[in-house]
């Protein structure tokens, strides 16, 4: 089963991804992932995108689709794979396309942008043991300091709010488009990502 999973960055597509590939025991393929695996390692990608993502802007559309492409390919991708990040603009879902094989189905995972913004930027992560806590929803015993490890918290540059309202206007501008695209060619679900992880799980589940 090949699967497309759209939304914005904070409505939980990573971890219904996850969900997705235990039940289906297909991988999760997160271009997010990949690309900050680049960056850890300081590709030559890597150099080329670190400072375009600490911005939230879109890395450049053939070094995605490249990376895309030659994932797809790999053995553990025979039986099926989630795709989650990617396709992030029109181009990028023109070109999944033209790929050597057909997607199943594509999920929408939708989430008001105030929700969004709450959840993200009220985040804060340990430098030392890689801890995250919410002011709101998950707070430290101690204002700015890490529960487990007592290290001084810090904000990640692509949790503040101004990234977060920037990737949102990029989402908006470049990614919703494509959900008129795919909804065309009749493959496009529509799930309201409001509500625990369990509940989100439940509705994509009645999708199949
Ligand atoms: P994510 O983990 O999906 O939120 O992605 C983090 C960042 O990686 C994005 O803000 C972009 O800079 C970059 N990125 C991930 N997927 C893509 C894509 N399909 N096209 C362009 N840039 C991407």
């Amino acid at each position: 089963m090949k699967l497309v999973l759209l939304g914005p960055s904070g409505a939980g597509k990573g971890t219904q991804a996850k969900f997705l590939s235990k039940a289906y025991d297909i991988p999760h393929i997160s271009t997010g992932d990949i690309l900050r695996g680049h960056i850890a390692r300081s590709t030559e990608i890597g150099l080329q995108i670190e400072h375009i993502m600490d911005t939230g802007k879109l890395v450049p559309d053939e070094i995605v689709i490249e990376l895309v492409r030659e994932r797809v390919i790999e053995p553990d991708c025979a039986k099926g794979f989630i795709l989650d990040g990617f396709p992030r603009n029109l181009y990028q879902a023109k070109e999944l396309c033209t790929m050597d094989f057909e997607i199943d189905k594509v999920i929408c995972i939708r989430l008001d942008d105030e929700v969004i913004i709450k959840r993200m930027s009220g985040r804060f992560t340990c430098p030392e043991c890689n801890s995250v806590y919410h002011t709101d929803y998950y707070p430290t015993k101690e204002k700015g300091i890490c529960d487990a490890c007592g290290s001084a918290l810090i904000q990640r540059e692509d949790d503040k709010e101004a990234t977060v309202v920037n990737r949102l206007k990029i989402y908006h501008d470049m990614t919703e488009p494509i959900i008129a695209f795919f909804s065309g060619v009749h493959l496009l679900s529509e799930i309201d990502g409001l509500g625990t992880a369990e509940e989100i799980s439940a509705q994509i589940m009645n999708l199949f």
